[in-house]
């Protein structure tokens, strides 16, 4: 056997051999001393799990695994320093690296008893890319180098297999012809396709000798005639040409795109695996697969893959052929299947999370080639830290840390509603069942391929589902943009299967039953034909696949581990959680998710509804007190139900009332168009005049026009900054009067009942106190008035909202009125950049963010530098004044978890945000607790 590396003795008294400091400046800074003094390479014995900065994840875990004694094939490191220092002296090896690089090459002939270009005894290895984090196939790999024209005739001799060393020979070439020389892959392709056809072949396994031979010559010259250069027959040079290709291909279009998705920084550089080759393609007692140690889309603890008999890992992971699932193996090869099993345990144990593990069998004997932690599914996610707890391999507090906020988005996204799935079903539009790799439902339009996916999902806003027979690492900007990703081809561990995963789109893949012909831009399944353009359904957490559209809703949160971890991570929050709710139905959906109160209703929503519009409009436009407490009395009931409606659903928790806010003409009708009536209304009078039948166009027209009068009586120049808020509640006091007047009735009601009601009456828009004192007023005798009519007493409080900066700036006198703060984010961002949200959001503020002026969307994630410090003010200078001051956020970065954390560390006792972000808001004021301690 050619390549059968002896087992690696382990080494028990190990040597640290850290870079010192003084190494681990950047290249450019050492060259005051000598570079060749930095250690650019590194055997698989000299490092371990947390070089991953120099090693990269791929080198820093195999050295972690030689070192705990499983069974990798030698090999060693050459580090990501290296790389980054090639790449920033114009592609040139810096100084000693070279040197290095083949002083470990001879470590690695003596210990595997082989050598590098030794037709009698050849070394064979590939040559790997790795970077700090792990992008799965965005860079490059070369395998088999070693080979030449006579190496691979001693490899044929001493495997006595000249089939599989020409194919393995075969494979550098067309290799080393693509990711070295950058040559197209098509030629290649043809070339073999050609072979196939001529055997009637489906697949290169059976293609004879001398077809092998043929085709390698073929490759040699198209290299030649294409490249301009021979195939490099010296292995040395092999090696130096392959560094370098991984080296550049951190750059390379796929990896950049990649790293911009994933939000990896560009400047890390990978590292350069060289790794002795062991081969999966030695017959049937060879083999090669992918595992996850669990269930990654589940979380279900059980060993998760794909395997190929008789083949290389490359094969496995392009879905280029069918692979089998593990399950296949026990049958196959029960002493593997256990061993490789005790494998996958010792390293979760070890690292102490799921692992993706790559392995293969070279006639009988495993090896371990990567593992790395597992991308899974939020579901996934979340049932492996907490199970991971119950076997005491993490703490609480680490399960709660494993689970990033965001992805608990999954749990309260769309899924396929059941009724609207069963009715597909029995219309006959399920078209087939294939692998549940992504969960998640989305419904959309073909595209058969990337760019157009992108482009319909960017420029022409629709939802697209991507369906390819497989995908591809340049495919990765067509799956970011789409839905959802649904594949004829490929297994659970397929280059789709992972991006979804990872990215939190839907897909189903291996759907072999379904033909894709992206040459004529449509699909076939179940006897049915979709074309580019057509609607799709799938649901990537069954597999199905449906024609046409289906209706979505969101689940109830009942996941037993989610529901644990919420509650783990409640313990460790101190922040309150609170949530944004109008309507009973949303403050009931809020309480499900763990809200502990309501931190804003808004008002205004309930006089938008349509039975109560006319009695807002009358109200407005009453031209005399009488005319307008008419119509305020008619609004009264309205507003007792609903603030009922909450306090019932809250039984005692804070229910915080927001007055009326908004300016008075948006309960009107617009004024473009009531001019554009009126003119109408004028013109049909004009032709009609002096015939009968005018009298109803008459007085419409009257009424149109005292409406556009109104309404052009309340017309503002930034209404935004006019007349509303407390404003408007000092206008017309009336109105004030009868919200107050609503809300302390139903909270007597309620008291009168048994029921505790703990109502927050808050001012908007404050930015001087006397606003508020005024307001105070009014109110007072208003709550007054009601307690004694009912003869009943309610606590309430009194508070306001701090939403331009003169309030945060004044916020000592402000709480000398209120009895709490409540952060309106969205308006004090605003009013502090001066900016008027909806122009900016469709108009120069993307510009901004395209340009970097504005790192960040301050609307979404709030701006800690300048509205962060008016915060911190107003709450030194609001607790100065009254240090039992309550103080929470309500804007919509109240649900955004890096503003929570801000928000822990501001001190507030609580955050409001949208009932369907109550559980990230819970999960992310426990990480910002955890991180502060
Ligand atoms: P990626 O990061 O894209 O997974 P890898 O460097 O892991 O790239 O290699 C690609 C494939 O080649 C994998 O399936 C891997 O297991 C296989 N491979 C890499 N090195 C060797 C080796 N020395 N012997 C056998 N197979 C190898
Ligand atoms: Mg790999
Ligand atoms: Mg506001």
């Amino acid at each position: 056997m050619p390549t059968r590396p002896r087992k690696t003795p382990l080494r028990k008294t190990r040597t640290r051999s850290r870079p010192s400091p003084r190494l681990a400046r950047s290249p450019r800074s050492s060259h005051a001393r000598p570079a060749s003094r930095e250690k650019w390479v590194y055997l698989f014995d000299e490092g371990r799990a947390d070089m991953k900065d120099l090693l990269g994840g791929k080198g820093a875990n195999l050295a972690e695994m030689v070192r705990i004694g499983l069974p990798v094939p030698p090999g060693f490191v050459v580090t990501t320093r290296a790389c980054n220092a090639f790449l920033s002296e114009g592609s040139r090896f810096p100084e000693g690296l070279w040197a290095q690089e083949l002083a470990a090459l001879r470590k690695l002939e003596k210990r595997t008893g082989r050598s590098f270009g030794d037709p009698e005894n050849a070394l064979l290895v590939s040559c790997r890319s790795g970077a700090k984090f792990s992008m799965p196939g965005m860079m490059d790999t070369l395998l088999n180098l070693g080979l030449n024209d006579a190496v691979v005739e001693g490899l044929a001799s001493e495997t006595g297999d000249a089939r599989f060393a020409q194919d393995a020979y075969r494979r550098l070439v067309q290799m080393f012809g693509t990711v070295v020389l950058g040559l197209p892959h098509e030629p290649f392709e043809q070339v073999l396709e050609r072979y196939r056809h001529q055997r009637g072949l489906q697949n290169d396994s059976a293609l004879p000798l001398e077809d092998l031979k043929a085709i390698t010559e073929a490759f040699q010259s198209l290299i030649r005639e294409k490249a301009g250069r021979d195939f490099p027959q010296d292995p040395v040079e092999q090696l130096r040409l392959a560094t370098e290709a991984v080296f550049r291909s951190w750059k390379g279009k796929r990896a950049v795109d990649y790293r911009n998705a994933a939000g990896i920084p560009h400047d890390l550089g990978t590292a350069v695996n060289i790794v002795t080759m062991v081969f999966g393609n030695r017959g049937e007692d060879s083999g090669t697969g992918v595992v996850t140690t669990r269930n990654v889309s589940t979380g279900e603890r059980e060993m998760e893959g794909d395997y190929l008999s008789n083949a290389q890992g490359e094969d496995v992971v392009s879905g280029a052929r069918p692979t089998l699932r593990i399950s296949a193996l026990k049958e196959l090869h029960p002493k593997l299947y256990a061993q490789l099993g005790r494998i996958c345990q010792k390293l979760e144990r070890h690292f102490r999370d799921v692992q993706d593990v790559e392995f293969t069998i070279e006639q009988g004997r495993l090896w371990v080639l990567q593992t790395r932690d597992a991308k899974r599914t939020a579901q996934a996610a979340v049932r492996i830290a907490v199970e991971l707890v119950g076997e005491r391999l993490l703490r609480r507090e680490e399960a709660v840390l494993r689970v990033k906020p965001e992805q608990l988005d999954f749990f309260l996204h769309p899924q396929f509603a059941p009724d609207d799935k069963k009715a597909a079903r029995e219309r006959g539009d399920l078209l087939a069942t294939g692998l549940n790799v992504s969960p998640g439902a989305a419904s959309g339009v073909v595209a058969f391929d990337a760019d157009t996916a992108e482009r319909w999902s960017r420029e022409e806003k629709k939802a697209v589902i991507m369906v390819r027979p497989e995908t591809k690492p340049d495919d990765v900007h067509g799956m970011l943009a789409a839905r959802g990703i649904l594949t004829s081809r490929g297994g659970r561990t397929s280059h789709a299967a992972l991006v979804a995963r990872q990215f939190g789109k839907p897909a189903v893949v291996g759907v072999s039953e379904m033909e894709v012909d992206c040459e004529r831009r449509q699909l076939t399944v179940a006897g049915r034909v979709l074309r580019e353009g057509d609607t799709v359904s799938i649901d990537g957490t069954t597999g199905e696949v449906f024609a046409g559209r289906l209706e979505t809703l969101i689940p109830d949160l009942k996941d037993p581990y989610i529901l644990k971890l919420l509650k783990w991570a409640d313990d460790f929050r101190e922040l309150g959680v609170y949530a944004n709710a109008d309507y009973p139905r949303d403050a009931r959906k809020a309480r499900e998710l763990g809200a502990e109160g309501i931190g804003l209703c808004r008002t205004e929503h309930m006089f938008f509804e349509k039975d109560r519009l006319p009695h807002v409009q009358r109200m407005i436009l009453a031209r005399t007190d009488a005319e307008r407490d008419e119509a305020l009395a008619r609004l009264l009931p309205f507003q007792r139900e609903d603030f009922l409606g909450l306090f019932r659903t809250m039984e005692g928790q804070p229910v915080t009332i927001r007055l009326l806010d908004p300016p008075l003409h948006e309960f009107l009708p617009n004024h473009d168009g009531l001019l554009h009536d009126v003119t109408e209304l004028e013109t049909r009078l004009e032709l009609r005049k002096g015939r009968p039948g005018t009298a109803e166009l008459e007085e419409q027209l009257a009424r149109k026009r005292r409406m556009l009068e109104a309404v052009e009586s309340m017309r503002e120049a930034n209404p935004m900054l006019g007349l509303r808020g407390v404003r408007l509640g000092i206008h017309l006091p009336s109105l004030v009067r009868m919200q107050v007047r609503a809300i302390l009735e139903a909270a007597c009601q309620c008291a009168r009942e048994g029921m505790r009601v703990l109502p927050k009456i808050m001012i908007p828009l404050i930015a001087h106190s006397n606003e508020l004192r005024v307001e105070k007023e009014t109110l007072e005798s208003e709550a007054r008035a009601v307690m004694k009519e009912q003869g009943q007493k309610v606590a309430y409080q009194f508070g306001t909202m701090i939403e331009v900066p003169r309030a945060a700036l004044t916020a000592d006198q402000i709480a000398e009125e209120a009895e709490f703060f409540s952060f309106g984010t969205n308006d004090l961002t605003q009013t502090t950049y001066g900016i008027s949200r909806d122009d900016a959001e469709t108009g120069f503020l993307s510009e901004y963010l395209h340009k970097r002026i504005l790192p960040e969307n301050p609307f979404a994630t709030l701006d800690q530098r300048g509205v962060g410090s008016l915060m911190e003010l107003a709450v030194k200078l609001g607790r100065k004044t009254r240090p039992g001051l309550d103080l929470g956020i309500c804007g919509e970065h109240g649900g955004d978890p890096k503003t929570i954390s801000f928000c822990h560390r501001l001190g507030l006792d609580y955050v409001s945000c949208s009932p369907y972000r109550v559980p990230i808001a819970r999960l992310a004021a426990a990480h910002a607790a955890l991180a502060s301690r």
